[in-house]
């Protein structure tokens, strides 16, 4: 048996290959110090050393623009823009000149301090681009006269490649700069001691398609160059001098993967139809503009759901209606001007805390004082936040989605308050979407139950299962001994979801689902029959749902939809379903 090493999956696909470890590059240690007077003579080697590293900088990023790696090169442009902070640049220039501190020093020093407050945050996307400060602050070093080994990471695997053998990486760490100039026809994966799911290192992992596996701990470093190793991308697993078996198993499983990485890859770009021309719209349910950026290149066609909560979470304060209107314009940038991107205002309660509102502790947080509740009594909250949208609105096909609405009451008066700020911003004459769509999301089965009526003001609906299930049910969405309950096919939950996707056509509204059911294989089909318009999901989701809607008959589906509503559990109308629509099978 192989040895096995254990790691997070960073970036799915399987790697078969020879092992080539990377070293840690020295870094100078401690501080060291310039003689009195040379101050002068030491920062201008550090700005002639920074100079140096932009231009090498911006040469990566024409190069990556030229070979159409856009993904990369919105790295390099992030770590130029690194060489002109204050924080960090400024920062070490003033360690010279007010301290004698030698240029290298400095700049490490003030790169340690910024990539440790980085490091300290609760968010997981700020917490990594601790890498990317280092990783500047190691070009600059290099640039000082430690240039040597400044390409090693792709030297080295390419000599240690032989014709047909591809190299996986191991090392303590990558810079994403390292990682962008990766080459995948030579680096089949990598593997790192440390980093998370979403450090830049991994992001670019899933862009360019190469295996990853990141904190996979000391184990990854004694590895031997030259070993055999397979890595499960998928799985956070790599097996050490594999046997003949496990080693035909992967080969099979990597031929497999490729034959349907090709077939999804055709879906990436096109319209949302089914084998019959019925068109949907397969949107992404995002947190953040990072999500937003990387939902459209895995082929959404706009966000169905931006949980904008997560803008408000992991920080001491709350976001400005500055800092809002950017994510929001930014996350409709991302997309162009005519994507749907519908953003919810915030959802906290229930699972999600928010430290700076300072909520008190409720015995039943998923039935209590939560998302629009919280925004109806904090107008003030609430109104900077639907400023920001109206602003963002400007930019994009924005629509304004409020959650856990149970009564016309909660709707009316949300649906008041965006008339204020509407009133406040023409007021002040700044430009936003006279005609943006506000719609509700139906989680409740209250809601689900006044659907007729909701229908006749509301310009849209978006069912969130994940909510309508364990309210419907009586099961706890969090608590998994509850599995068998917490089931979208049951049929309580699908007499709903029927009745308010009639209700809404009934007056030509368009009715979208953003919780996780709408992504699921299984119940694409009953909810193609149902007629939902709008399938919102996580961004990996979406071209596998393109696909597999291509292959559906719709008309046919009305009828397995009608069947399947008058079933007596969840577990009878998914083993019907699978008998009835081998489409599911690939
Ligand atoms: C839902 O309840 O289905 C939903 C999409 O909202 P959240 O998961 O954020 O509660
Ligand atoms: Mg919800």
């Amino acid at each position: 048996m192989a040895t096995e090493i254990k790691g997070i999956a960073a970036s799915e696909g399987y790697a078969i290959g020879r092992a080539v470890i990377l070293r840690e590059e020295a870094v100078p240690q401690g501080v060291t110090y310039v003689e009195a007077g040379e101050e002068a003579a030491e920062l201008s080697r550090f700005d002639a050393a920074v100079a140096a590293a932009r231009s090498e900088l911006e040469e990566l990023h024409a190069r990556m623009i030229a070979s159409g790696r856009e993904k990369e090169a919105e790295i390099f442009e992030a770590h130029l823009m690194l060489l002109e902070d204050e924080e960090l640049i400024g920062a070490a220039q003033e360690r010279i000149r007010g301290q004698r501190y030698k240029a290298e020093a400095a700049i490490n020093e003030s790169g340690e301090e910024v990539a440790a407050m980085l490091a300290s945050l609760d968010d997981e996307y700020l917490r990594e681009r601790a890498a990317d400060v280092r990783d500047v602050s190691r070009r600059v070093i290099r640039k000082l006269g430690h240039d040597t080994d400044a390409d090693a990471v792709p030297a080295a695997a390419t000599a240690a490649t032989s014709s047909n053998e591809k190299s996986i990486l191991f090392a303590f760490d990558l810079t994403p700069s390292d990682t962008a100039q990766l080459d995948p026809s030579v680096i089949g994966g990598f593997v790192t001691a440390v980093g998370g799911r979403t450090s830049h290192s991994a992001i670019i992992a899933r862009s360019v398609g190469i295996p990853a596996i990141v904190g996979a701990g000391d184990k990854a470093l004694r590895i031997e160059d030259g070993q055999l190793v397979i890595v499960d991308g998928a799985a956070g697993l790599v097996l050490v001098d594999p046997e003949d078996e496990e080693l035909a198993r992967y080969q099979a499983l990597q031929e497999q993967a490729a034959g349907q990485r090709a077939l999804l890859e055709q879906f990436r770009g096109q319209p949302s139809v089914s084998a019959d021309g019925h068109q949907v719209e397969l949107v992404a349910n995002i947190g953040s503009v990072q999500d937003a950026r990387q939902a459209q290149q895995q082929g959404a066609e706009g966000v169905g759901l931006f949980r904008t909560e997560f803008l408000y979470m992991g920080r001491p304060d709350l976001p400005t209606e500055e800092e809002q209107f950017t994510a929001y314009k930014e996350a409709a940038e991302a997309f162009g001007q005519a994507a749907p991107i519908v953003i919810r205002t915030m959802d906290i309660g229930g699972d999600k805390e928010l430290p700076s509102l300072q909520l008190e502790k409720e015995d039943n947080p998923f039935l209590g004082y939560r998302a629009i509740r919280i925004c109806l009594d904090r107008p003030d909250l609430f109104k900077t936040q639907l400023r920001a949208v109206l602003r963002a609105s400007a930019y994009g096909n924005l629509k304004i989605m409020f959650p856990m609405i149970a009564t016309l009451g909660e709707w009316r008066q949300a649906k008041a308050l965006l008339e204020q700020a509407k009133q406040e911003l023409r007021s002040e004459h700044v430009a936003f979407n006279e005609r943006i769509e506000a719609g509700i999301m139906i989680e409740i089965p209250a809601a689900a139950q006044m659907a007729d009526r909701f229908a006749r003001e509301v310009d849209f609906f978006s069912i969130g299962t994940n909510d309508l299930v364990q309210y419907t049910m009586a099961a706890d969405r969090m608590n998994p001994k509850l599995g068998y309950l917490s089931d979208p096919l049951h049929p309580p939950v699908l007499r709903l979801i029927h009745q308010v996707i009639r209700a809404a056509h009934k007056e030509n509204k368009w009715v979208g689902m953003c919780g996780e059911m709408a992504g699921t294989p299984i119940a694409i089909p009953i909810l193609l029959g149902l007629g939902l318009d709008e399938f919102s999901m996580s961004a990996s989701a979406v071209l596998p749902a393109r696909a597999l809607l291509s292959r559906l008959d719709r008309a046919k589906l009305s009828s397995l939809a009608e069947a399947v509503l008058d079933m007596d559990d969840a577990e009878a109308v998914r083993s019907y379903v699978e008998r009835q629509v081998p489409e599911l099978r690939v």
